[in-house]
């Protein structure tokens, strides 16, 4: 049996996939997107989170416990008056969990559970084995398709549903936002829509960088027939960068109006959400 790590379970999320669904999150990525807006799912460890604009400097938090689960910090988590410590990451053996959602069968009679991220593919042999342990909920992941060809194929094989990222289609453009090139992820959409395999490719629609007619017409091009779900920009993406002590470094597209939506009518089959 397999341990992973998870940062969030979300009851009855409805964009997961159809129906209502419980969303977990595992921890840990291979990307760095400049607009992702989880960043507290990027290490694969568990980390702190702390809300430094609020912190007194009291000092509270510095001074030496015994709880056991304060030991790899240097800081601990229940010292805190105004709460502001949280440890973001939790382990559970693939038993506990795929117990656990199980447990929602009976009121996710249309739904099921879908496995995001992070990069659910970077904990594929804990992935695998919930995907296995979870039947027969539907299962659904949703992934950026930066893994192996052998990993991908074998956990998309588990899957009900794989929902698929397509963010930049241009090589070095890719690189440039999401810090890796996309020739995997093009080579793994690639397989997963000859496949026959039941997928929706999702873009995001960041504002001059991914919603770009260049890069929508190159999208489409790609997507052919398959169904294709265009995400419009979290304008709260850059909430929580402060708690883990890194710098948004989109900030200006937060602050500007309503975003222009593009004419989807280049795409086969698609809708915005
Ligand atoms: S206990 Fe809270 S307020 Fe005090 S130093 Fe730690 S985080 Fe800051
Ligand atoms: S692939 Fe998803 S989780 Fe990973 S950095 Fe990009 S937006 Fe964030």
């Amino acid at each position: 049996m397999t341990y992973g790590t998870v940062f969030d379970i979300r009851e009855f999320t409805v964009h997961d996939g159809p129906g209502a669904r419980v969303t977990v999150f595992l921890k840990g990525c291979p990307l760095r997107c400049r607009w992702c807006h989880n960043p507290e799912g990027l290490p694969p460890a568990p980390q702190l989170m702390i809300r430094e604009s609020a912190c007194t400097r009291c000092g509270a938090c510095r001074v030496k416990c015994s709880h056991s689960e304060c030991q790899p910090f240097s800081r601990c988590l229940h010292a805190c008056p105004s709460g502001l410590i949280t440890l973001c990451g939790e382990r559970f053996s693939s038993d506990e969990l795929a117990k656990r959602l199980s447990g929602y069968a009976p009121f996710l009679k249309n739904g099921g559970v879908t496995f995001s991220g992070g990069e659910p593919l970077m904990q594929h042999e804990f992935l695998s084995e919930l995907l296995t342990k979870t039947r027969p909920l539907h299962r659904a992941i949703e992934t950026s398709g930066y893994a192996p060809q052998r990993i991908f194929r074998e956990i998309a094989g588990l899957c009900d549903l794989v929902i698929m990222d397509l963010k930049l289609a241009d090589r070095e453009q890719h690189k440039k936002y999401t810090g890796v090139y996309n020739d995997v992820i093009l080579k793994n959409l690639q397989y997963l829509q000859q496949s026959g395999r039941e997928h929706i490719i999702r873009i995001p629609l960041i504002p001059e960088i991914t919603d770009t007619k260049q890069n929508l017409l190159a999208a489409a091009e790609l997507a052919g027939d398959s169904q294709v779900e265009l995400l419009r920009y979290n304008r709260a993406a850059g909430a929580k960068y402060e708690t883990v002590g890194k710098k948004y470094t989109l900030d200006g597209l937060s602050a500007q109006g309503e975003q222009a939506l593009p004419d989807i009518s280049i795409f086969r089959k698609a809708k915005i959400l």
